[in-house]
């Protein structure tokens, strides 16, 4: 691990513990199928990381999809025909090296493992004796530093699965591994039925399943996760430009979502990073407690993909563009296969770093005697926008008036959340540590002048406004 890598790293581990135990608690994230003992890499999301996820990929839906002249969505099937992942190179090629540790048996992958320069001499540890070895692949084993490993395996990272009542290799198919290549297939279903002129995006979110080996990380690397992908068609010799576009559009996107940028970077692809079809490739990265590491990606995929599957379906894939000109004849008139820009990211990743920028301690203050846990998230991602609460328990009146009020936000799709239980600051509490920007107080001052106490989660300030003016304060609130 470099020293950059090291940033945030291993004195900083437990942030990352501190945000499983408190999606644990407030029931952001469980264990998938916990009764049984769990499922290795494979999660539930419970009532506020549901509300979360969510919200992350609406805004992803409103930025990339309704504000945007040129770009539309799609939703495919997660089963396609198994000739889809066959022409795209995904039965071949999508494939991660395996390696067995002959010492401490443990299964890792050969490129997420320790880098250490080839031939280089490393010392390990084995039942209580310090051994030295060279490394002659150029890594060693994560478990026990161990240089006595197998060779290198590939392992396809897909699902199989069989459509129908028999199982034959005729009826493999296959769970998609990423939602990309159905907009591939698509473009021109998409391209004709809405007339778009390139260039032009399609977008789809929804689950991709991998067989991961390595499990990393809570909810970072899943066997079944959501992604958020968009597929710019543009002209080839825009695609540089477009790349530059939408790499930075996609790092402000986390930015203006409330991303901490210091802790946000795009790094580009070295040559031999790159996969052999891409022409330039971006990953935003973000500062995980770990260190640097992948949040998305933004790839140049050239006409690799439109070419493939024009190949392998023997149905013709190009566009036609009445003004460009043909350069065998010179008229106008072309017939061409666009080139691809792709912004490629995970939700549920997105989601893990969301929560981890936004989680704060807060050591006891004159305002407030305790410290507290609160999750600083952006009104637009925050599960709860409002709670309302009632000063006092026992008080009907409070009650119908507080429940009055939460109605009122949900008319106005203000997903807004009624609670009377514990003494109010156990309830503040508890609000800040599931993100809620405001909590709406009813006391009985309400009763003589309409009036009710907004209490903002970051600075905590209260302040006592008319309740009809409730809703448009926290609507302001969202749209900045
Ligand atoms: P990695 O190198 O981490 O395996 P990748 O480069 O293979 O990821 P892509 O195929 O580019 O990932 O997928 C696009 C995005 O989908 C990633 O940036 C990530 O946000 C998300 N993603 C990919 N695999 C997983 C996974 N197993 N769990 C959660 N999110 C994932």
């Amino acid at each position: 691990m470099s020293d950059e890598k090291k940033k945030r790293g291993t004195e900083e581990l437990p942030l990352l513990q501190k945000v499983v135990s408190l999606c644990k608690r407030r029931g952001f994230v469980f264990q998938s199928s916990e009764i049984y003992g769990g499922l290795k890499s494979a999660y539930d999301y419970g009532p506020l990381g549901a509300e979360l996820k969510r919200n992350v990929m609406q805004e992803w839906w409103r930025s990339m999809v309704h504000e945007r002249e040129d770009v539309v969505g799609l939703d495919a099937s997660i089963i396609m025909s198994p000739k889809v992942w066959e022409a795209s190179g995904h039965v071949s090629g999508f494939s991660d090296p395996l390696v067995d540790c002959k010492l401490c048996k443990a299964r890792f992958r050969a490129d997420k493992a320790p880098q250490v320069p080839k031939g280089s001499e490393v010392t390990y540890r084995r039942e209580g004796k310090t051994l030295k070895a060279v490394a002659d692949r150029g890594y060693v084993c994560p478990e026990c530093g161990g240089v006595e490993l197998s060779e290198e395996r590939a392992f396809n990272l897909m699902f199989k699965t069989n459509l129908g009542p028999i199982e034959s290799p005729d009826s493999t198919v296959y769970l998609r591994p990423e939602t990309a290549q159905a907009m591939f297939v698509n473009f021109l279903n998409v391209q004709q039925t809405y007339r778009l002129k390139v260039p032009f995006g399609i977008a789809q979110q929804g689950k991709s399943f991998r067989n991961e080996i390595t499990v990393e990380h809570f909810i970072f690397r899943s066997c079944e996760f959501e992604q958020m992908e968009m597929e710019f068609f543009c002209e080839p010799e825009e695609s540089d430009k477009w790349l530059e576009y939408w790499k930075n559009e996609r790092f402000e996107w986390y930015v203006r979502l409330g991303a901490k940028r210091e802790n946000l970077r795009l790094r580009a692809h070295e040559k031999d990073e790159l996969a052999h079809y891409a022409r330039g490739c971006y990953d935003v990265e973000y500062l995980y407690p770990w260190g640097w590491d992948e949040l998305e990606g933004i790839a140049n995929r050239t006409d690799y993909d439109l070419r493939k599957h024009q190949e392998a379906s023997g149905k013709k894939l190009t566009y036609f563009d009445p003004n460009r000109p043909n350069p065998e004849t010179g008229k106008p008139g072309v017939h061409f296969l666009p080139y691809v820009i792709e912004p490629a990211a995970g939700a549920t990743r997105a989601t893990l770093m969301f929560l981890l920028d936004a989680y704060h301690e807060e050591p006891p203050s004159e305002a407030r005697a305790e410290g507290r846990v609160v999750l600083r998230l952006h009104p637009r991602l925050a599960p709860i926008k409002v709670a309302v609460l009632p000063l006092v328990k026992k008080d009907e009146w409070l009650q119908g008036k507080s429940r009055e009020i939460v109605k009122e936000f949900w008319k106005s799709s203000v997903n807004a959340f009624y609670d009377e239980k514990d003494a109010i600051g156990r309830r503040y509490a508890r609000q800040d540590e599931a993100g809620t920007p405001f909590c709406i107080t009813i006391d009985g001052e309400t009763r003589e002048n309409d009036t009710v106490t907004i209490r903002t989660r970051d600075d905590m300030r209260q302040e006592r406004i008319k309740v009809e003016e409730a809703v448009d304060v926290v609507l302001r609130k969202m749209r900045e």
